[in-house]
């Protein structure tokens, strides 16, 4: 089949994509593995990775399966890492937080790109009508909303070497933007066409791009003119691997994570319907920076504690009375300390690993300043916990990809790869996020960015 644009995949990068460059062209092909479709099968199972999974995305396992079988890549048990799922990928299971911190992070990109990216990140903000304060420069976006007096009184705290921010939160009207929604809402009337299948395979011949795709026995193959790649770091990076035939391992940038719980002294509100933090407070140093967001308990939060901690189940009718005096947290860490590689192994598939590292230290260390500044403050008991999910668990991939020419995995700042000019990749990959450890805000404005400059 012949094709003039194909995007690859279906998240929130590719839809982001997808809505900006609908409005010069008619339509656009996006090719998207929905597994409801696909029969089941016995793969082989990455059970470990099962074990930390927070509790919405538990029931899931086939879909995780069927995700590594077809993209052939294995992972060791030292590693965590999910795959996007189906239809809308991880953007589906979201946590629904963005960071406006990012300025910083847009290493190699000059400054017009930058511009860019700030002004499609903005665009979304308002598309959206996101919670929160967006100010840069000449531009400013204001939804604001209310946190708990808790919280509230974190916020107006003044720290030495801390600061404290509300996130933006991507609701509208506590529309969670998820890739469903953001379908529903503003593409379905569309012309999208859909191709239910996996790439497995990019070929270059005669100035055009062959995707050799399968969608559980059946293959068929694509012949396209310009391909966008949106599918996730790991799909991405895996994909260009094997079509650039590099042997030698890639780092995976992310953000590793410690789990904390603290017990408030003070009934906590929830203000919000999911589970998305009220509140950040992040290092003042951009090295080595680390971000703490703070949630009251919640039944999704005790759900998934349960099931990652069999012995807590006794308490669980106790956790479930004392949930909002619950404080649960992640510490989340710059990338400096990511801890995940790819390798091509003999038998031709990926393998994701990570090596013999000691981060827990260091965000336990965190984990214990910030126990004793709640102490200091009088806000929390004397009694606190703190669980490392493993490496990869934190579900932010990125960074495989580089400005850096010298590279073989690399692109220019319209983000085409290197040497190829029809090929763009537009999601996590094509960045570093080391002060910003809320990816997916950039990631959406870089893809619309990019939609942009095709369109012209
Ligand atoms: C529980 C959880 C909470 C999170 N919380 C936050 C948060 O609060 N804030 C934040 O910024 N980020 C968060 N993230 C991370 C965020 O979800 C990701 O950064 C984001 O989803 C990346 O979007 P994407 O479109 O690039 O990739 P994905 O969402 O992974 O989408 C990839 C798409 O590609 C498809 N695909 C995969 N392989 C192939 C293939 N071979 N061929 C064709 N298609 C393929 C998939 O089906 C999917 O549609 C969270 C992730 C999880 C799981």
């Amino acid at each position: 089949m012949n094709l003039k644009t194909v995007v690859i995949g279906s998240g929130l990068s590719s839809l982001s994509f997808v809505d900006k460059f609908l409005e010069k062209n008619d339509s656009i092909d996006l090719i998207s593995p929905d597994f409801e479709f696909l029969n089941k099968e016995e793969f082989f199972p990455n059970k470990h990775i099962y074990n930390d999974l927070p509790h919405q995305i538990y029931s899931y396992m086939d879909k995780i399966n069927h995700y590594f079988h077809f993209n052939k890549i294995s992972v060791d048990k030292n590693a965590k890492v999910l795959g996007s799922l189906e239809f809308g990928g991880l953007s589906n299971y979201w946590g629904c937080q963005m960071d406006q911190n990012f300025i910083d992070d847009l290493i190699g990109y000059n400054k017009k790109s930058k511009n860019e990216i700030i002004n499609s990140f903005f665009e979304i903000l308002k598309k959206f009508k996101l919670l929160g304060s967006f100010s840069h420069k000449k531009r400013k976006y204001e939804n604001d909303y209310k946190v708990d007096s808790f919280f509230e009184k974190l916020l107006k705290k003044k720290f030495k070497d801390l600061v404290t921010i509300k996130p933006m939160l991507a609701y509208s009207n506590n529309t969670k933007l998820i890739p469903k929604n953001y379908y529903e809402k503003f593409l379905k009337k569309r012309k999208i066409k859909i191709h239910n299948y996996f790439v497995e395979r990019i070929i270059y011949e005669n100035n055009g791009v062959i995707l050799k795709c399968r969608n559980q026995s059946e293959l068929k193959t694509f012949y396209a003119k310009k391909v966008i790649l949106g599918c996730g770091t790991l799909a991405t990076t895996k994909l260009l691997m094997e079509f650039l035939k590099i042997k030698e391992e890639v780092r995976i940038k992310h953000h590793p994570r410690l789990v904390s719980v603290f017990f408030s002294k003070f009934k906590i509100k929830n203000i919000f319907t999911s589970a998305s933090s009220q509140l950040h407070l992040r290092s003042k140093k951009k090295s080595n920076s680390f971000v703490v967001d703070f949630r009251s308990g919640n039944k999704t939060i005790i759900e998934s504690a349960t099931k990652l901690k069999k012995y807590l189940i006794p308490f669980k009718i106790i956790l479930s009375l004392f949930k909002n005096f619950i404080i649960f947290s992640n510490i989340l860490l710059d990338s400096n300390h990511s801890n995940l590689f790819m390798k091509m192994q003999t038998n031709g598939k990926i393998n994701i690993y990570s090596k013999p590292k000691n981060t827990t230290d260091v965000l336990k260390k965190i984990h214990k300043k910030i126990f004793n500044i709640l102490r200091n403050e009088k806000m929390i008991l004397p009694l606190s916990k703190n669980f490392f999910p493993g490496y990869g668990n934190d579900f932010h991939y990125f960074g495989t990809l580089t400005n850096n020419k010298k590279k073989k995995l690399s692109i220019n700042q319209n983000c085409q790869l290197k040497g190829y000019k029809n090929i763009y990749v537009i999601d996590g990959s094509v960045f570093d996020f080391k002060v910003n450890k809320y990816p997916l805000g950039v990631i959406m404005a870089n893809a619309r960015r990019i939609a942009k400059k095709i369109n012209k």
